[in-house]
């Protein structure tokens, strides 16, 4: 059975945490970040997200990163869904050739070369993660006062 480690294992490079990026926050990550840094969620949403169009976006600093990144994730446990799931994101089963782009920016992919497998490791991630945070944080009342899925 294929397992993620055949296909990556991070360099902690930071690479990924730079420029405007995709960490999307839902209203459960906006809950958990808020509660790990102390402060309430709209103080979160002011002071460290930007919007792109209607959904709010994690900030990016002077030096182009992620306004977390400093050598490492400094939210790494309750980072957003995107960078858990990273690099074994969607997109590369709607369209396989997502992974000759992902490969070029991320140094930590070793490619094993079979697609297959790959894609069924892409589900297990998403699975796994789905699992994990549905049994480990509550569902938030959103910001919009309705609850998400
Ligand atoms: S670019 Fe890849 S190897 Fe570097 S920190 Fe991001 S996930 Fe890890
Ligand atoms: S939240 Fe952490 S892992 Fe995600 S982009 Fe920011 S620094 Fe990188």
């Amino acid at each position: 059975m294929p397992k993620p480690s055949d296909f990556f294992e991070c360099k902690k490079c930071g690479e990924c945490c730079k420029g405007y990026g995709g960490a999307f926050v839902s209203d459960r990550e906006i809950e958990r970040i808020s509660r790990h840094l102390g402060i309430d969620p709209e103080r979160f949403l002011a002071d460290y997200c930007d919007w792109s169009g209607k959904r709010p976006i994690i900030k990016t600093a002077e030096s182009g990163c992620c306004i977390f990144w400093n050598k490492v994730c400094t939210i790494h446990e309750v980072k957003p869904r995107m960078c858990k799931i990273w690099p074994f994101i969607e997109s590369i089963l709607v369209d396989r050739s997502n992974w000759a782009i992902i490969k070029s920016m991320c140094p930590g992919i070793h490619d094993n070369g079979n697609m297959d497998d790959l894609a069924e490791c892409v589900r297990m991630v998403l699975a796994e993660y789905d699992t994990a945070i549905k049994d480990t944080c509550p569902l938030p009342v959103s910001v919009s006062g309705e609850k998400e899925e």
